[in-house]
């Protein structure tokens, strides 16, 4: 034997319990936890497509859709974007991107790996778009897709997506938008709102583990990708094979690649854990917590990054360290004194914010007080 075996896999794993108080991973139900132990089925065996139907029941509700191509990626929330792109463009399709943050930014990024003509629509980190200003590049630019982030958790901003899809369809335009960091925790209206493309994570509101992806297609988006000249360039990412693999399509269901079979029970949980719960309940107790988590900001002396009080996100709140304060050193005690994570800023807030999530399970009040407690006293310490 060459290679001896390591020394480092010779216990038992050890995790330890913390609370995730960023901008995810949240910590899971614990019916999600459970489900991860169930035994192993086939990929297509009737039972695990069975669950499948079930996660695509859960995924319309959460979406509000009746759209029939909906599923869940094999993925996290990148394999999401990652879809929308190389199903929704052809090399020389133009592509309208707000960006008003670190997603805006990748979402053009990939956008352009894909060959598209891509413009940007931009707001500064901590704003959001108004209808008009959408309109306007719309009729400029003459995008085939529009790309919107619902919650933009570099900067802590809810985008309005009211009129939206109106304006897209006066411009003969799909509209594709990232509900990742925002699904279940404000509201979010697929259909209603005409939202051509949406697709989430499993790892946030929803409190599953990372790695399942749920995304949906309207009629109009389903007749871009199936009537395309080029070929979608990721056989892995490729709708058409999913569709069918989802049982989506008038089958019979293919093997396409080998789901993820405890992580797709961990999100049958989650979305029967919401599903039970109601969206018109998850949106109350996600916007609450965060009214009680900026009153209490407000008490210790911390200012919301986000100025206007409508752009402000429930789900991921960003707070602007002050003047003279070692943010590291904040999120360094929050962890080693209370096992709490928050995060500092990402893209475009680096090192101006933490970042506190209220997501899922976490969005209670005593997770408020507690994050609240250990930034207080982190605060106060001298040594910060
Ligand atoms: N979009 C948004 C709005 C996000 O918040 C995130 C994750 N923070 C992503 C996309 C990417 O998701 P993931 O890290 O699961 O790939």
């Amino acid at each position: 034997m060459r290679v001896s075996a390591p020394a480092s896999l010779e216990g038992p794993l050890v995790v330890p319990e913390k609370t995730l108080m960023g901008p995810g991973p949240s910590n899971a139900h614990p019916r999600v936890l459970e489900a991860q132990k169930l035994p192993l089925l086939g990929h297509l065996h009737p039972e695990f497509c069975k669950i499948m139907d079930e996660c695509k029941d859960g995924i319309r509700y959460m979406f509000q859709t009746e759209n029939r191509v909906t599923l869940a990626l094999s993925s996290t929330g990148h394999g999401g974007m990652e879809a929308v792109m190389c199903n929704m463009l052809e090399p020389g399709d133009t592509i309208l991107i707000a960006n008003n943050g670190i997603w805006g930014e990748r979402s053009a990024d990939m956008a352009r790996r894909h060959g598209a003509v891509v413009h940007e629509l931009k707001e500064p980190a901590g704003s959001a778009f108004f209808l008009q200003s959408i309109r306007a590049a719309l009729d400029v630019y003459k995008p085939c897709l529009l790309f919107v982030t619902h919650g933009e958790s570099s900067t802590g901003v809810v985008q309005n997506l009211e009129g939206i899809g109106d304006a897209c369809k006066e411009h003969g335009c799909l509209f594709a938008v990232d509900t990742v960091a925002s699904l279940g925790g404000t509201p979010f209206l697929a259909d209603e709102w005409g939202v051509d493309v949406v697709y989430t994570g499993s790892q946030k509101v929803l409190g599953a583990p990372p790695g399942t992806a749920p995304i949906s297609l309207s009629d109009a988006a389903w007749q871009k990708v199936v009537n395309r000249k080029t070929p979608i360039r990721s056989f892995y990412f490729d709708l058409t094979w999913l569709a069918n693999y989802w049982g989506c399509d008038e089958g019979p269901r293919k093997y396409h690649h080998t789901g993820p079979i405890s992580g797709v029970y961990a999100l049958r949980e989650a979305l029967a854990v919401s599903c039970a719960a109601g969206l018109e309940s998850l949106w109350e107790r996600h916007s609450r917590c965060a009214r009680r988590l900026f009153a209490g900001l407000a008490e210790i002396g911390l200012r919301p990054f986000v100025e206007t009080e409508s752009f402000r996100l429930p789900t991921v709140t960003t707070v602007s360290v002050p003047d003279g304060v070692n943010w590291k050193a904040v999120i360094g005690y929050c962890m080693n004194t209370y096992k709490v994570e928050i995060a500092g800023g990402l893209g475009p807030t680096a090192g101006k914010v933490w970042r506190v999530g209220l997501m899922g399970v976490n969005a209670t009040e005593e997770r408020v007080d507690l994050v609240l407690r250990a930034l207080r006293e982190a605060l106060a310490q001298a040594s910060i």
